[in-house]
């Protein structure tokens, strides 16, 4: 159950609940590569990470170009030797009702959610399939893979689809030990949620501290915010757990919003 050592890649790690658990994995002496959209704030998370005495690199990936994933993966591989754990945690929000819903939008979240699951997962497999070690693949889920709300159709659909891509990488990679798993966070204070909290006020009507309270975290059992460290710390669980036991599941944690 540990990841020392092992060679750990994390997509959209440049900020919130990718950087955190980049940060956990390095704390826990595994080799993390910042893959993101965003090179400079990736580079700080690297900055970060080697300060604290870790190891990491920074990649840079736009996860739904194929061949930038091909491109980055192949550069840790290069770099040092292999691929252990993907974390599929790149994400982005984009909220309207359906009937304004514009294609290009939709078409957006839905390539940077599933198509950057996809090709990231496909970049990593045979990797994991020739190292003999098996592998772990987490894909950043949410409570929005079980349950729907409002303005949300195009990242409800993603986060569920999440879950049927990593049954099947679980059936698909059990006989080289490569396990696939869905975290599913509640709301979490990150930059994707800061920016949606005005939006749902003027979409919703209603006071910005509304919609944290009344649409937020209203289904939570005790009114607070999930944290990244929280996320980070099942993230952890999932990579080092090192039998198919723990495989083709999504995990909530979200305080209670949602009880399977
Ligand atoms: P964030 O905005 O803090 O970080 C997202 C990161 O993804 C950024 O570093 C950004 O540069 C990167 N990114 C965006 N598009 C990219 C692309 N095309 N290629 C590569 N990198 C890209 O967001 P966050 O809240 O940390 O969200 C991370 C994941 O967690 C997302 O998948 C999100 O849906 C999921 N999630 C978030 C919450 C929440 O409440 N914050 C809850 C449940 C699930």
């Amino acid at each position: 159950m540990k990841i020392t050592d092992k060679i750990c890649i994390v997509t959209g790690a440049a900020s919130g609940i990718g950087r955190e658990i980049a940060l956990t994995y390095a704390r826990a002496g595994a080799k993390v590569a910042i893959a993101d959209i965003n090179k400079a704030a990736a580079q700080a998370t690297v900055d970060a990470i080697a300060q604290a005495g870790g190891t990491a690199m920074a990649v840079s990936m736009d996860v739904t170009d194929e061949a930038q994933v091909n491109a980055a993966v192949a550069e840790v591989v290069d770099a040092w030797g292999g691929v252990d754990v993907l974390v599929s945690n790149a994400g982005i929000q984009i909220v309207h009702p359906i009937e304004d819903f514009p294609f290009a939008d939709w078409k957006k979240m839905l390539a940077i959610h599933l198509d950057g699951a996809f090709l990231t997962t496909r970049a990593c497999l045979p990797h994991m399939q020739a190292s003999g070690r098996g592998g772990s693949i987490i894909y950043m889920g949410s409570v929005h893979s079980k349950e729907a709300s409002v303005l949300k159709s195009a990242y409800v659909t993603a986060k569920h689809g999440l879950i049927g891509l990593c049954k099947v990488v679980a059936k698909e990679g059990a006989a080289h030990g490569i396990r696939a798993n869905v975290i599913c966070p509640g709301f979490v204070r990150t930059p994707l949620v800061d920016k949606q909290i005005p939006e749902q006020a003027e979409a919703l009507r209603i006071s910005e501290d509304d919609v944290i309270r009344k649409v937020m975290l209203k289904e939570t059992v005790d009114g607070e915010f999930t944290s990244v460290q929280d996320v980070a710390e099942i993230a952890l669980l999932f990579a080092g757990f090192a039998s198919n036991a723990l495989t083709g599941q999504s995990l909530v944690v979200s305080h209670g919003w949602f009880m399977q």
